[in-house]
C-alpha cells in the first residue's frame, strides 16, 4: 500500500517520505488519531485503516506525514482521486 503510494508519489514527482506503513501507523496510534478522517468511525478487522493522501497526488500532494490521514479502505476508495474535503461534503 504505502510503496505503491510512494511509486506513484515518484511518478507525479512530488515529495516522498522514506517511511513503511508500519512506521505510519504507530505515529497515528501515538497521536491518538484513530478514526477515519472521512468518515470518522473507528477501525476494525472488518474495516481495516489504510493510508489516505488527504491532497491526492494526482492534484500535487506530497506523500509525507503532513499529507497522510487514516481512512478506511471503503473510505479511501470512494473518495478517488478527489480532495476530502470534497469527499466529506459528498457523503451524509
Ligand atoms: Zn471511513
Amino acid at each position: 500500500m504505502l510503496a505503491s503510494g510512494r511509486r506513484r508519489a515518484v511518478k507525479y514527482g512530488v515529495t516522498a517520505d522514506k517511511v513503511t506503513a508500519q512506521e505510519v501507523h504507530a505515529y497515528w496510534y501515538a497521536s491518538k488519531l484513530l478514526a477515519c478522517h472521512l468518515c470518522g468511525l473507528s477501525f476494525s478487522t472488518v474495516h481495516p485503516i489504510s493510508l489516505d493522501h488527504v491532497e491526492p497526488l494526482s492534484k500535487g500532494g506530497t506523500h509525507t506525514l503532513a499529507n497522510f490521514a487514516p481512512a478506511h479502505r471503503w473510505c479511501n476508495t470512494q473518495k478517488g482521486n478527489r480532495p476530502a474535503e470534497r469527499y466529506r461534503r459528498g457523503a451524509a
